[in-house]
């Protein structure tokens, strides 16, 4: 019984440690939080701390699906034409930029053949 009653314990300071993960705080410190004064005490900690916002945007802009809106400085999706937030029309992404910027450029060479010829 005592076994389960340990695993029953690790799995809540997991748990706890995930919430803490995803308010873009430490989730091995709460973890370790919960798993010596109690998982109660670690889950309140963890309701009460205040997300880590920047944090949370920093993640968000790294793993590439999301970027900062430049006039609102908000999150949003990397597709995104128009800010959810302030409802501007965004620039195009670099990426998307640089591949018309290239079509541009084969365009221009082309005229450039057509011309000389
Ligand atoms: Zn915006």
């Amino acid at each position: 019984m005592e076994i389960i009653g340990i695993i029953i314990w690790l799995i809540f300071c997991i748990f706890i440690g995930a919430i803490a993960k995803n308010k873009g705080r430490s989730g091995i410190g709460f973890f370790f939080l919960s798993l010596f004064l109690t998982p109660l005490i670690g889950l309140i900690a963890v309701l009460v701390v205040k997300s880590n916002v920047d944090e949370i945007e920093a993640r968000k802009i790294s793993s590439g699906a999301f970027k900062k809106c430049p006039y609102c400085a908000e999150i949003i999706k990397r597709e995104a034409k128009v800010c959810r937030y302030c409802g501007k029309e965004l620039p195009s992404s670099s990426s998307s930029k640089k591949l018309s910027d290239y079509n541009d450029w084969v365009q221009k060479q082309k005229f450039k053949d057509v011309s000389t010829k």
